[in-house]
């Protein structure tokens, strides 16, 4: 047979994550958090299990979860999405992506997205039987290129995802540049994938600007976040998506039939907790001390910070310190200084090397350190 997707390995994110157990290193490669979640959560989860919530849930989810969402989204960005129609728990992020692809990409149909980007969005594209069109982000900044977007607009663009907070370069979208974004679709009908997993981990005091927060934008938009992200809890797999009901309607046939729906009991145990929000809004302030730690045990070394304004990535130029590729140096660093980080080669879709790599610091201070220590050396 011949393979549906024949540039595919397995994603870095798993090579690294087994590359870093075999030699011992600190794991600052694959984006996951070292530390527990709060105990509260769990035993909200446990309550709901103890409590006999352990059967399907409603198709689009547990109605008290998508209710809490649809709050949440309207307290913070001043959209109101309708619980019933407009708001679907999914298996985490990736789940929703995929799902909004497959629900509004037909074979043919061109979707842009910006390199760098999520390893998973391509593949999806291409299983959807659509084509990939990538167009760089600005080199050095990763600021988007409203001039390069709109030159790679087609009628065959259906759709195009955007990714702010970003990983992997932990650049945030300004408001100005989605309203650029905004007015550059006005005239289309191209729809909008909005992947906003990392929506609380923005710092220096600066907004997430949601794609909810403006009319055009989230008229024709999909919002894709994660609980895993923002409650330390990525093995739990539960995500969500906001979109109008004409689309959302779309998105539920297809994810029917891909999960039909999400495991139950943490669904109750995601809602009751999203109670209240004191966790998510104190999640910038604990991210930005972690990336300050980090950042600050840097400082003096031969290694170039670039700037984090969002999410839990540092990306690090390696120029001065290594000629190597930057895989090679991923490679290198995992298995003789001790630290395993993510080569940014890795989230473009041609060979592209520029000698800056990822690193995660959703760990425990003392993993931090010990990770600074070792890179001091380089
Ligand atoms: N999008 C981005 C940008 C991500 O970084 C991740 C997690 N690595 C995902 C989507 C997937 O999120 P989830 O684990 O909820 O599937
Ligand atoms: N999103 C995580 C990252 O960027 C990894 C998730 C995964 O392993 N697929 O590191």
């Amino acid at each position: 047979f011949t393979s549906k997707l024949p540039q595919v390995g397995t994603t870095i994110f798993t090579v690294m994550s087994a590359l870093a157990a075999e030699h011992g290193a600190v794991n600052l490669g694959q984006g996951f958090p070292d530390f527990e979640c709060d105990p509260l959560l769990v035993e909200a989860a446990n309550h709901a299990m103890k409590a006999g919530h352990n059967q399907y849930p409603p198709m689009p989810g547990v109605l008290a979860l998508r209710e809490a969402v649809a709050k949440k989204i309207e307290a913070i960005h001043g959209r109101n999405y309708s619980a019933n129609a407009e708001i679907t728990i999914t298996a985490g992020a990736t789940q929703a992506i995929l799902t909004a692809i497959l629900a509004v990409v037909h074979p043919g149909d061109e979707v842009i997205v910006l390199d760098p980007c999520y390893d998973s969005y391509a593949p999806n594209i291409t299983l959807a039987g659509g084509t990939v069109v990538r167009v760089p982000l600005t080199p050095g900044t990763f600021r988007p290129d409203f001039g390069l977007i709109s030159a790679a607009i087609t009628s065959r663009t259906r759709a195009m995802i955007i990714n702010s907070p970003h990983n992997p370069s932990a650049t945030v979208w300004s408001a100005n540049e989605m309203l650029a974004l905004q007015d550059l679709l006005a005239p289309t009908n191209i729809l909008l994938i909005s992947d906003e997993v990392y929506e609380h981990m923005v710092f220096d005091q600066a907004e997430h600007q949601s794609a909810a927060r403006f009319s055009g934008l989230a008229a024709r938009a999909f919002i894709v976040s994660s609980f895993g992200k923002t409650f330390h809890v990525t093995g739990w797999k539960v995500g969500t998506v906001a979109a109008p009901a004409p689309l959302m309607s779309e998105f539920r046939k297809v994810h029917q039939f891909n999960v039909f729906t999400v495991n139950t009991p943490m669904q109750y145990g995601l809602a009751e907790y999203l109670r209240n929000p004191d966790p998510y809004l104190q999640l910038p302030a604990f991210y930005q001390a972690k990336r300050d730690l980090f950042r600050q045990g840097l400082e003096g070394s031969r290694l170039k910070l670039l700037p984090s304004e969002g999410t839990y990535f540092q990306c690090i130029d390696i120029s001065a310190v290594s000629n190597l590729r930057e895989s090679d140096f991923c490679q290198w660093l995992t298995q003789e200084i001790g630290v395993a980080a993510i080569p940014l080669s890795a989230f473009y879709g041609g060979e592209f090397d520029q000698g800056v790599v990822r690193f995660c610091f959703a760990k425990k201070n003392e993993t931090l350190l010990a990770a600074i220590e070792r890179l001091r050396k380089l």
